[in-house]
């Protein structure tokens, strides 16, 4: 099992806020490469916590964490992170923000890659909320990226924007190849993109479930399977709290 790409055995998290907090209990769990895996769990369950063992940005209290078979002791360039709000640096005008993790000359490429060809000298005040995401989108995909680790990267957004986005964030895993972890509280979310869903308890994260989705791409959210999934996937949901 070394071998995933992601390798967490009996991973525990516990912070210390005056009384101790139980973030993420027990949690085991292999990530292969090439999955597009969604986390799924209530406010609170511990699914950044997760993200950021994943990311090397916190340790877990216990337990121990892999990727490609060495200890995670640190982030990474390959593996990327997009936080839940863009981050963008608000004196810096997209291209610079883009320009912090990529040579000067990829960021015209990922400018016109991801829709930003026109918007390079605005700054991100200027954006609406759909393009703040896919500059932040941009900034986290640098040429080192093998693994997207995305934190409610599509919340706040509204239906058209999200749709947008999300043929966005399938396209650029499908064609580089990368690896997705996404955490989400949002069912439909994680039915459009996962091959595989993973369920977690409410507070301390546990995993309840752990499923691959057998569903083509591109999602149809009126189909028979589609609608059968979605209605697993809630009852799961529901049974986990
Ligand atoms: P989620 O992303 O699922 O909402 P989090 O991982 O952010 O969950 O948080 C899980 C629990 O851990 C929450 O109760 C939260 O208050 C607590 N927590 C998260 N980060 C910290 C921190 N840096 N310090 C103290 N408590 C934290
Ligand atoms: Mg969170």
């Amino acid at each position: 099992m070394e071998q995933s790409l992601f390798f967490l055995n009996q991973i525990s998290k516990t912070y210390n806020q005056g009384q101790t907090v139980p973030a993420l209990n027990l949690v085991s769990l292999g990530i292969e490469e090439g999955e597009f895996i969604v986390i799924l769990g209530p406010s609170g369950c511990g699914k950044t916590t997760l993200l950021r063992i994943l990311a090397g940005l916190t340790n877990p209290s216990t337990g121990e964490v892999f990727y490609r078979g060495k200890p995670i002791s640190g982030p990474d360039s390959e593996r990327g992170y997009l936080f839940q709000d863009p981050r963008l640096f608000p004196w810096l005008t997209v291209g610079e923000n883009i320009g912090l993790t990529n040579p000067p000359e990829s960021v015209q490429f990922l400018a016109e890659k991801f829709g930003l060809a026109n918007f390079l000298n605005l700054y991100p005040q200027q954006l609406s909320g759909g393009m703040a995401k896919r500059a932040a989108l941009a900034r986290a995909l640098t040429n080192e990226a093998k693994v997207l680790l995305l934190d409610e990267p599509l919340s706040n957004l509204d239906w058209f924007t999200k749709r947008e986005l999300q043929q966005e964030l399938f396209r650029v895993w499908r064609e580089e190849g990368l690896s997705c972890v996404m955490v989400t509280h949002d069912v439909d979310e994680a039915l459009d993109l996962a091959n595989r869903i993973i369920i977690f308890t409410p507070r301390p994260g546990q995993i309840y479930k752990d499923v691959k989705l057998e569903l083509d791409y591109p999602r149809d959210s009126l189909a028979q399977e589609y609608i059968i999934w979605r209605e697993r996937i809630i009852t799961w949901s529901m049974e986990a709290r």
